[in-house]
């Protein structure tokens, strides 16, 4: 395929002083080499695939040195694009890589649309879909772990188990078709119902097991929801705060949902946690009296994880008693607040409402016991069923939405098998099964849908 040379800044991953100005396409070294001054006068265009050259962009119009950069040449086919890429490294951050992209766009290069690199990628048949995919939740994700598992799905994890599942049809279908046409014995009939149950319930199982995934995916992209709950004045928001000042704060795109509650991103220990302050606005009002145990039930009950907030200074109340109530049967984490006060509150009571919940006490004034905290957060994630590391998330609601259908459509055809519906019905729904499964990986959609996807993207990608 042959496509014009596109440019886009491509902020690296790490972020730093470090931007990079990346070009794709035929003419991505030429246009390179037409602004570049390397030491010793050495061209781009003469030099080996996979190398870095110092030097000068110059502005031609002016003749003056225009940037200091560090240069990468990297030839087609073994490339991200699979086309010729040149990235541009300019130290001097976000003012300097901007007028790099003014020069090589002004010297015949185009300005990338959103995910255009990725998209030649997946159009040079460099990765899959469901591997572009995985670029864009790359891009979007919020932490390391996030990223790996972002990363073990580029490397086609998921893309490998659905040819796997697609495979197994087609060997079924085939294996139907001979039955049919040459069949060596008299029970051919009950031979190809019983290979159709075999192995249509596999690939419904394996389909299950994939969708069971997911939602653990969602958590890893989204941060876990966690919301602090807790009687005015327990120390909600310094909680909030001590957990944003010491772990890195999450940087977002996603905008605040709501204006009654504040909301931060935060790592903690390698959990993403979406950390939600609900009476961070109203101090005045308790929650749950105002809108009675019922809704806030309700209202929490979208929360992965709750954190509930005493005063260990104060007697438990029966605001206290009534959150107990309203978190029940949730994933909670008790937080006595304020150890360094007089003792005042009923430990015992409490440890008898906490119930198998862990425990922690704090005084977040003199900085006690955020790590034991901080522990008990990442035990309750990691000690759960998300800790398998090296299974196949599928983290993205297009491949969710296509997996629930291709399991709807082997579900039908496992009922039309045991109805004994006619073999050519029951193969549609095999078949359908088949093209469902390639849409999750990119083999059977059309331009519109791959032209949506890329839209998506982040710039430079
Ligand atoms: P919220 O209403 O639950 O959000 O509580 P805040 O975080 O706003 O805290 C209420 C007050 O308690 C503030 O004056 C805090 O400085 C104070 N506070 C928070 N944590 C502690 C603590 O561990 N010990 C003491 N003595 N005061 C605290
Ligand atoms: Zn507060």
């Amino acid at each position: 395929m042959e496509f014009d040379t596109i440019a886009a800044i491509s902020t690296p991953m790490g972020e730093g002083a470090i931007a990079i100005v990346r070009l794709s396409g035929d003419q991505a070294i030429s246009i390179a080499d037409k602004l570049f001054r390397g030491v010793g006068g050495k061209r781009l265009k003469e030099t080996a695939s996979h190398t870095i050259h110092y030097g000068h962009m110059m502005d031609l119009k002016t003749n003056e040195i225009a940037e200091e950069v560090m240069v990468s040449v990297m030839k087609a086919p073994k490339t991200f694009t699979k086309e010729n890429v040149v990235e541009i490294n300019c130290h001097g951050g976000i003012a300097s890589v901007n007028r790099v992209l003014q020069l090589v766009l002004s010297n015949g290069a185009r300005l990338a649309e959103p995910g255009e690199f990725t998209k030649r990628a997946f159009l040079n048949g460099r990765i899959d879909l469901s591997q572009a995919e995985a670029v864009m939740d790359l891009i979007r994700a919020k932490t390391d772990r996030a990223m790996n598992v972002a990363l073990g799905q580029m490397e086609g994890r998921l893309s490998k188990l659905i040819r796997k599942l697609r495979q197994e049809i087609l060997e079924t279908l085939a294996h139907v078709e001979v039955n049919i046409d040459y069949p060596e014995y008299d029970d051919v009939e009950e031979m190809t119902h019983q290979l159709l149950l075999e192995k249509g319930s596999y690939v419904k199982e394996e389909i299950e097991k994939l969708l069971r995934t997911s939602h653990q995916g969602k958590i890893l992209r989204e941060g876990l929801s966690t919301v602090i709950v807790g009687r005015p004045n327990v120390g909600k928001s310094s909680l909030l705060n001590s957990l944003v000042q010491e772990n890195k704060a999450i940087v977002t795109d996603i905008p605040g949902t709501t204006r009654d509650v504040i909301e931060e991103y935060v790592n903690v220990r390698g959990v993403p946690l979406r950390l939600l302050d609900t009476a961070g606005i109203r101090e005045t009002e308790d929650i749950v009296e105002r809108i009675g145990v019922e809704r806030s039930r309700q209202v929490l009950k979208e929360a992965d994880l709750i954190l509930l907030v005493l005063n260990y200074s104060d007697d438990l109340s029966s605001e206290d008693e009534n959150l107990f109530k309203a978190v029940e049967g949730m994933d909670v984490i008790v937080i006595v607040n304020k150890t360094d006060l007089p003792q005042r509150i009923n430990m015992e009571r409490v440890r008898e409402l906490s119930q198998n919940h862990k425990l922690v006490t704090t005084s977040l004034l003199e900085d006690q016991g955020v790590d034991e905290l901080e522990e008990a957060i990442a035990a309750l994630f990691f000690e759960g069923s998300i800790e398998a590391r090296d299974m196949t998330y599928v983290s993205n609601s297009r491949h969710i939405a296509l997996l629930n259908q291709a399991l709807s459509a082997m579900e039908d055809a496992l009922m039309a098998v045991e109805m004994g519906t006619p073999i050519d019905i029951v193969q549609i729904d095999f078949t359908r099964t088949w093209e469902l499964l390639g849409e999750v990986i990119g083999d059977s959609v059309h331009e519109s849908l791959i032209d949506q996807l890329f839209s998506q993207f982040c710039l430079g990608k």
